[in-house]
């Protein structure tokens, strides 16, 4: 008998997504969604979108949705996770909407400990609106706002999101992953389904920051832009687990 290597995870629709080719959203997608299921879980999902190039993620996901104003996600999942306290909710962000404009948020639902769990798409750069600089865009990185690359002395350093929500009381589990390479893959989707595991069991909040590619913004081919994660992004942006901490609140 064949042994079956892939098959469609119930917990996306079969929708092509509008992401551009090399894009790691796709990637990210399946990793929550193979994680919900095999949590089974799929059924009390609610999955709060952001505004950036996931705003579409309800085509995708094959479980309730609420789509939020921009940065605003973590303060719309805190109000249905207490509403609701039995559904796994989550919140899908990118660095424009969760470092910039929703700063605030993210970290106020953090250090309230709100039992919701955020995925973090961290590309260092805006992609929905056309490439232009994030908090999170590396110095000397060359963006459609900073067109001779970034710098420090004008910008600030980057933000480190996993190791600034780390230092708050409220979290209990936050890590950064990657997944430009397999090996990477299979360590993201544990990160993964470690927080959305403590959130089920009625642990305080849970956030993966996931390293990802912006090919179209980036201009660089799908296979350069795993190497930039790899050489420019993850030297700044080092992996590893940030907060792990036991027991409910
Ligand atoms: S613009 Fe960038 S982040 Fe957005 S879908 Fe395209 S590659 Fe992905």
């Amino acid at each position: 008998m064949q042994e079956k290597l892939f098959a469609i995870t119930p917990g996306l629709t079969e929708a092509s997504t509008h992401y551009c080719p090399g894009c790691h959203h796709g990637i990210i997608h399946r990793l929550v969604a193979e994680v919900l299921d095999e949590l089974g879980v799929l059924d009390k999902g609610i999955l709060v979108e952001p505004v950036g190039c996931s705003v579409l993620a309800h085509n995708y996901f094959a479980m309730d949705t609420i789509q939020a104003a921009h940065g605003r996600a973590p303060a719309v999942a805190s109000a249905v996770k207490r509403v609701h306290p039995e559904a796994v909710v989550l919140t899908y962000q990118g660095d424009g909407d969760l470092a910039a404009i929703g700063c605030a948020e993210i970290v106020h639902a953090a250090m309230r400990g709100e039992k919701i769990t955020t995925i973090f798409v961290n590309n260092a750069i805006y992609g929905m609106t056309g490439g232009q600089m994030a908090p999170t865009t590396l110095e000397g990185q060359v963006t459609a706002t900073s067109p001779f690359g970034r710098k420090n002395a004008e910008a600030g350093r980057p933000i480190r999101v996993a190791e600034m929500l780390a230092t708050l009381d409220g979290p209990k589990y936050i890590a950064r992953v990657a997944v430009n390479k397999p090996a990477n893959v299979n360590k993201a989707k544990a990160a993964i389904k470690e927080a959305f595991t403590r959130q089920i069991r009625g642990d305080g909040f849970t956030l993966v920051e996931v390293l990802s590619t912006c090919p179209t913004n980036w201009g660089l081919s799908p296979v350069k832009a795993n190497q930039f994660v790899e050489e420019s992004m993850m030297p700044y942006f080092p992996l590893g687990v940030y907060k792990d901490e036991e027991g409910k609140q």
